[in-house]
C-alpha cells in the first residue's frame, strides 16, 4: 500500500517538473520528484531547437521553447526573509529566476528592464506579489549615468531600504570580426556591461548596511572568450575581476561582493543578436551535458550568494557551466 502511494506521489510529481518547462508564468511551484534526484541531461530541452530569432533585446515570453525560470518549480524556506533586493535584467534569464527565488525566499524585489521589456516584466512582477512580497517595476535604460543614479533611488524609497545588488544586465551581439564592430556598437557593450555596474554600485554603496551583498552575473567568457564575442568577453572578464577588488574593498564594511558565470543558458539574450542564428539551433549542444542550461538551474546559485548562511563567501565566483569547466 505504502509502495502504491510512492509510486503514485511519484508520477505526479514528475508529471508536474515536466510541465514546468513549459509552465504559464503564473503558475505556483511543485513539489520536486520523490527522492529529488534527475539525470540532468534529460531534464530540459535540448537542441537542435526550432530557428528563431528577435529584435534585441527579445521576450522571454517569445522563445520556443519557452525558458524555465523556476516559476513553477522554486519553493522557497524563508532564507531571504525581509532582506530588499534590486535585480537589473530582472525581467527575463538569469535576473527573472533571481527575482522568482528571492521573493519566495522572503525577499521584497525591485526589478530594472528596458520599457520594451514591459511583457516579461508584468509576469515577473505577478510572480513576486503572488509569493506575497512587494515588487518594484523600474523601466529604464541602463547606458544613461543619470538613470543609473535614480533606479537605485526609487529601488530605494519603493522597497524602503537596500541590501541585496544582483547586477545582472548585460548586452551580448555576435560578430564574427572585430572589422564589424563600429565605434558605437563598442560603446554600447561597454556602457551595459561596465559602466552601468560602476554606476548603480556606487549609488548603491550608501545604503547598504554591514551583512549587505553585491552579486555580479559574468560568465565562462571571461575565461575562455569565444572568437565572436570580442567585446562582450572582455566585459565578463571586467566583471569578474571587480567582484574580487570590490570584495577586498568592501570586505572591512562587511559587505561581500561575489559572481555567477553561467555557460550557456536558454535566454533571449542569445535569439535577439547574441548568437548567430545557426548557433541557437545547436546552443548548448558541445556541452558534456548535451543541453543549454536553464535560468531555474541557477537561481539557487543567486539566493545562496545572498543569504546570510554564506556570510563567508566573498570575492568568488560561482559556476553553472555544463561541464566545460569554467570558472
Ligand atoms: P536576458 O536577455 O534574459 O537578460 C539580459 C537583460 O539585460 C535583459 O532582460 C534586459 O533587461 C537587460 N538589458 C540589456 N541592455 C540593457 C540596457 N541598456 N538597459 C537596461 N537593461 C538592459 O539574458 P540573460 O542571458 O539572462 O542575461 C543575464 C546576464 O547573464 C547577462 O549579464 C549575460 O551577460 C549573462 N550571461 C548569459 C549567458 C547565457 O548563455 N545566456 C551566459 C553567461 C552570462
Ligand atoms: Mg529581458
Amino acid at each position: 500500500m505504502e509502495e502504491t502511494t510512492r509510486r503514485q506521489l511519484m508520477t505526479i510529481a514528475t508529471a508536474g517538473v515536466a510541465a514546468s518547462v513549459a509552465a504559464p508564468a503564473g503558475a505556483q511551484p511543485q513539489q520536486q520528484p520523490l527522492g529529488g534526484k534527475q539525470n540532468p541531461r534529460d531534464k530540459y530541452p535540448k537542441p537542435p531547437f526550432p530557428p528563431q530569432s528577435q529584435p534585441f533585446p527579445g521576450l522571454a515570453g517569445q522563445m520556443s521553447p519557452r525558458p524555465d525560470h523556476g516559476e513553477a518549480s522554486y519553493v522557497g524556506s524563508g532564507r531571504l526573509r525581509g532582506r530588499k533586493a534590486l535585480i537589473t535584467g530582472g525581467d527575463s534569464g538569469m535576473g527573472r529566476a533571481a527575482a522568482i527565488a528571492f521573493a519566495r525566499e522572503g525577499a521584497d524585489v525591485a526589478i530594472n528592464y528596458l520599457p520594451v521589456e514591459e511583457p516579461d516584466a508584468r509576469e515577473v512582477v505577478d510572480l513576486i506579489r503572488r509569493a506575497g512580497r512587494t515588487a518594484v517595476p523600474i523601466p529604464g535604460d541602463l547606458r544613461s549615468a543619470p538613470f543609473c543614479r535614480s533606479l537605485v533611488d526609487q529601488a530605494v524609497r519603493g522597497l524602503g531600504g537596500l541590501d541585496i545588488v544582483v547586477s545582472n544586465a548585460g548586452r551580448q551581439k555576435s560578430n564574427a570580426s572585430i572589422l564589424d564592430i563600429s565605434d558605437e556598437d563598442f560603446d554600447w557593450t561597454m556602457k551595459t556591461n561596465i559602466y552601468a555596474p560602476f554606476w548603480i554600485i556606487k549609488a548603491a554603496l550608501p545604503h547598504l548596511q554591514p551583512g549587505s551583498v553585491i552579486i555580479g552575473t559574468t560568465s565562462e567568457q571571461a575565461y575562455d572568450p569565444a572568437s565572436d564575442l570580442y567585446d562582450y568577453a572582455q566585459t565578463k572578464a571586467a566583471t569578474m575581476n571587480y567582484v574580487k577588488s570590490l570584495a577586498k574593498q568592501l570586505g572591512p564594511k562587511g559587505i561581500r561582493v561575489n559572481g555567477v558565470a553561467p555557460g550557456p543558458i536558454w535566454t533571449p539574450l542569445q535569439v535577439s543578436g547574441g548568437a548567430t542564428e545557426g548557433k541557437v539551433v545547436t546552443f548548448g549542444a558541445t556541452a558534456p551535458l548535451g543541453r543549454p542550461g536553464q535560468p531555474a538551474e541557477l537561481a539557487g546559485i543567486y539566493v545562496r550568494l545572498a543569504e546570510d548562511d554564506g556570510s563567508y563567501t566573498t570575492g568568488n565566483i560561482y559556476g553553472a557551466g555544463g561541464g566545460q569547466g569554467q570558472p
